[in-house]
């Protein structure tokens, strides 16, 4: 039975049935701005399950709107993992991991991310967002400075600003730029690169080798924010430092449990005095509540199955490869997409909006991305695929693409 999608609100005006008190007239400004940009964003409820399909609208289409890569989300197996952890230590974790919050489930979880990367420890966040934005502060600090990727992440991002080093933000995966800009910084206490690995909105993947490299010749500590290539790339399914062959290169490993791995949360895995050090300074661990140990349980079956079914990934990614070529042939821009998410850059948002509602009428969900999720003039659907799509679906959806 395919979920159920549909708009929270069909006239984002309805929202309005009182006027916004006179301190926060401004909003209303604010929101009229985004609408005449084309930039005002749906509100959509999903009814059901995770799957292959989702009705939206009372249309039932190919879900390519969920980062579901694996098919894990609506696994049973999970759900199970789940109550069962749930009814043995209650829903709630009750407290922060550093004071009574951090359950046997979780200890359990910290262990298989640490045996799946091949580190000595790992330490889970009630997101990959905190951890990210909790990580970099820990790391560097007024009179440091980190060097981070133009499409980096938001939450990179925040946690770069939180951190009050001085940032300089590299052209893409341009490691030649960031060179220069290594050598030409002055000289700082510490020096941090980030990175993610798969970039979320382009598809593209870290030239992680020329990091290690680079990160090496200037002393520079090197983290490497795997969210999507969790579960889907390596030979292990750890991630793209473990396909480029990098892991003594890159020194602090980031990931989450809510991609391809079908749960919650999110991590950091290094060396165990790293982790130590996080334990005592990383704020979104030490002041915000452990995600249910429930939810710990399902990511730690979810990590067993990554074990277990390799070839979910092996399809996932010769399915993907598969489906670049045929837009390739049919003279579609995927940029430099390389992996399972597969952009189709069109230039402006209401572009964008158009190709998504097109799509929708021939049976696909493929969300449009506008700024300042992409760089203006960049506007693109995004087709995120999944185990579960089959090569016919995706045959399909590269016609349907064409228009
Ligand atoms: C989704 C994402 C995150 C945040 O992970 P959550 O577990 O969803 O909070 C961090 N980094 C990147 C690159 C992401 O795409």
């Amino acid at each position: 039975m395919p979920c159920r999608i549909e708009l929270a609100s069909r006239d984002p005006s309805a929202h309005s049935l009182t006027p916004l008190p006179a301190p926060l007239a401004w909003i209303d400004h604010g929101l009229d701005v985004l609408a005449a940009s084309d930039l005002l964003r749906p509100h959509r409820v999903r009814h059901g399950r995770q799957g292959a399909r989702v009705v939206l609208d009372g249309r039932e289409l190919l879900n390519c709107g969920s980062n579901d890569y694996l098919g894990y989300a609506g696994d049973v197996r999970l759900t199970k993992s789940a109550s069962k952890a749930s009814c043995a230590e209650g829903f709630g974790a009750g407290a922060s991991p550093l004071v009574s919050g951090h359950s046997m489930a979780h200890e359990n979880l910290e262990r298989a991310i640490a045996m799946l990367l091949g580190v000595e420890a790992a330490l889970v966040f009630p997101s990959g967002f905190a951890a990210n934005s909790a990580t970099i502060p820990a790391l560097v600090a007024e009179g440091d400075a980190v060097f981070s990727d133009e499409r980096n992440h938001a939450s990179l991002i925040d946690g770069c600003r939180l951190s009050r080093a001085s940032v300089g933000i590299y052209p893409h995966r341009d490691v030649a730029t960031l060179g220069r800009m290594l050598a030409a910084s002055p000289q700082c206490r510490r020096t941090l690169i980030v990175t993610d690995t798969l970039f979320s909105m382009d598809g593209t993947i870290a030239p992680l080798a020329d990091l290690c490299d680079v990160a090496r010749r200037h002393g520079a500590i090197l983290m490497a924010d795997e969210a999507h290539a969790t579960g889907v790339f390596g030979a292990k399914g750890s991630g793209l430092v473990e396909h480029a062959g990098c892991a003594d290169g890159v020194h602090i490993r980031v990931g989450t449990l809510s991609k391809a791995l079908g749960a919650a949360g999110g991590f950091v895995a290094g060396h165990s005095r790293l982790i130590e050090w996080l334990r005592h300074t990383a704020r979104a661990w030490i002041f915000s509540t452990a995600h249910p140990p429930g939810v710990a349980a399902a990511a730690t079956r979810a990590i067993e199955l990554v074990g277990r079914e390799p070839e979910r990934r092996l399809e996932l990614l010769q399915r993907a490869q598969a489906f670049r070529e045929r837009l390739r042939a049919r003279d579609l821009d995927s940029g430099g997409a390389e992996a399972q998410i597969v952009p189709v850059i069109v230039g402006e948002p209401a572009a964008a909006v158009a190709l998504s509602e097109k799509l929708a009428e021939a049976g696909f969900f493929v969300p449009a991305i506008r700024p300042p999720s992409v760089p203006p003039g960049k506007s693109l659907v995004r087709a995120s695929l999944s185990w579960l799509h089959s090569d016919d679906d995706l045959t399909r959806l590269a016609d349907a693409l064409v228009g």
